[in-house]
């Protein structure tokens, strides 16, 4: 079973109520089933909604409380992210998900890159964090292209 972010598929769950579809991955998914899973949204922020960043680390730091998540109006939406993780990893469990492919550069879904309050940061963000931890494979996807993994096209 595939867990996707479900902006990469065209569903509009992004901040601004946008989407961000990534032809591969769409011609990767036909005929396979997956499941998209938008963790903002399951950690029960709204959309469209103010975008937010980490601030002080990345999601591993924001796991142990290290570094916090702050949206454009000063708020502190730590718990929505950790909240939306941890469903996400319920769902990863309950359908016995073997790999992930999540939205690069999102605070929550970056696997390789985030945005953070310093810009684009290395680092992952609160989901992938937490899929990464309890061994899931994780891998990220740019708008455009599947960023890694040779081979993985041919599952
Ligand atoms: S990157 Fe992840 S959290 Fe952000 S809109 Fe897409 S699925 Fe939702």
């Amino acid at each position: 079973m595939i867990l996707v972010s479900a902006c990469l598929i065209g569903i509009r769950c992004r901040y601004d109520y946008s989407s961000k579809p990534c032809p591969e991955i769409l011609r990767f998914l036909k005929y396979k089933v997956y499941i998209p899973v938008c963790p903002e949204q399951l950690g029960g922020l709204p959309t469209p909604r103010p975008p937010a960043v980490i601030r002080g680390g990345d999601g591993f730091d924001a796991l142990r409380l290290d570094a916090r998540l702050v949206n454009e109006m000063g708020d502190d939406v730590t718990f929505n992210f950790l909240k939306g993780a941890k469903k996400t990893l319920e769902i990863a469990e309950a359908f016995g998900v073997s790999i992930c492919y999540l939205k690069e550069k999102s605070p929550s879904c970056g696997v390789k890159f985030v945005y953070s309050d310093k810009g684009i940061i290395k680092g992952c963000g609160v989901t992938a964090a937490l899929l990464l931890k309890n061994g899931y494979k994780v891998i990220g996807v740019d708008s455009d292209r599947i960023m890694e993994v040779k081979g993985v096209l041919e599952m």
